[in-house]
């Protein structure tokens, strides 16, 4: 399945993989010693672990030194699937998507929920950018067991893990836009070790629809029926994001915000879609909860190289993290662009 359809070369795509690859290094701002505990397993929702208080707080000079701006744009990326031979302008291979996070990685980037970003609950050292990374389709290669119940190292999940092994300061985690037919990840228990190691579970609707062409009834029951499938399939959990198929939004928007399917209510925080542009900053007056931006991956495709090439080259525009969620902190000739909703949290600089 795909969410639509962009014809690019897999040629100039892997030129900009390169590219992108030995830009962001050459502006990689390794600074300081973060350490991002993960959270715990067995907790059931992907939070920000509380390790802002072990940090300290940079002071003035140091925040301009380090380029913290929390009102700039933060990349999502979208991936499909990952395959050893890539076809699909969408596929990507291990191989590939590894390196990706070894360029994030260097560049500074940590992974955040799609959540986290929706709800401003960003939590990172002070001089990191987050990065969220974002799973559309519930292809078995994205997450899959083994038979002894742990996670395969072959697949997205498993790669993430290894990387977290080797990067105690990347803590892995991705939200995860699951259909509910086909039988997502070919294994129900594949949704519970998701939410049990940190990752977010979200909705991708119940048969991968397209929104645009459905009435009201059957936007919820597409939207509906995928939430309560995958909060009951696992306990505990609280769906909080969709990202609609193929981006598309339906006609009535407000049935995102919440609906009813079959007498039980859902309700939504916040809808991913697709775009060309990293997302504006939660905290900016840009953003809108109901039409954040992702952006395509792929030997196929080179938005996200293209918005990672654009950070780098100028990263006033990057959002960087000043180690303390509760503060939001930008340089104060940006003020004009705060959301008025967090004036109470903001600190200009
Ligand atoms: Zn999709």
């Amino acid at each position: 399945m795909r969410d639509h359809d962009r014809v690019r070369t897999k040629a100039s795509a892997l030129a900009a993989l390169l590219t992108a690859g030995l830009v962001l290094t050459a502006c990689a701002d390794d600074a300081d010693s973060d350490s991002d505990a993960r959270t715990p397993a067995g907790s059931t929702t992907a939070s920000a672990a509380p390790t802002a208080s072990a940090r300290p707080t940079p002071d003035a000079a140091q925040l301009a030194t380090l380029g913290v701006n929390e009102l700039g744009a933060i990349p999502v990326f979208m991936y499909h699937q990952l395959v050893e031979k890539p076809r699909r302008i969408y596929d990507m291979s291990p191989a590939a998507f590894r390196e990706q996070l070894q360029t994030l990685y260097d560049a500074g980037y940590r992974p955040i929920t799609a959540a986290a970003l929706a709800a401003g609950e960003i939590d990172l050292p002070a001089g990191r950018h987050p990065v969220v990374l974002t799973f559309d389709d519930s292809t078995w290669d994205q997450a899959r067991l083994l038979p002894d119940g742990t996670i395969d190292p072959k697949s997205a999940a498993g790669i993430l893990e290894a990387f977290e092994r080797e990067h105690p300061d990347f803590r892995a985690t991705a939200t995860f836009f699951v259909n509910s037919t086909p039988e997502p990840f070919t294994d129900r228990r594949v949704l519970t070790w998701l939410a049990e190691n940190g990752y977010e579970i979200a909705a991708h609707t119940w048969s991968h629809a397209d929104l645009g062409k459905l009435d009201d009834a059957g936007v919820q029951a597409e939207i509906g029926r995928d939430v309560a499938w995958l909060e009951e399939a696992v306990p505990g959990l609280t769906v909080r994001t969709l990202a609609v198929p193929f981006g598309v939004h339906p006609r009535n928007r407000e049935l995102l915000r919440a609906g009813t399917f079959e007498g039980v209510p859902y309700r939504l925080e916040a809808v991913f879609g697709v775009s060309e542009i990293a997302s504006p900053s939660p905290y900016s007056l840009r953003f809108d909860l109901f039409d954040i931006p992702r952006l395509d991956t792929g030997l196929g495709v080179r938005d996200a190289q293209d918005a990672l090439e654009r950070l780098a080259a100028d990263p006033t525009l990057r959002y960087t993290s000043d180690g303390d969620p509760e503060r939001i902190t930008f340089p104060a000739d940006r003020a004009d662009r705060l959301n008025p909703d967090f004036a109470d949290r903001a600190q200009p600089y």
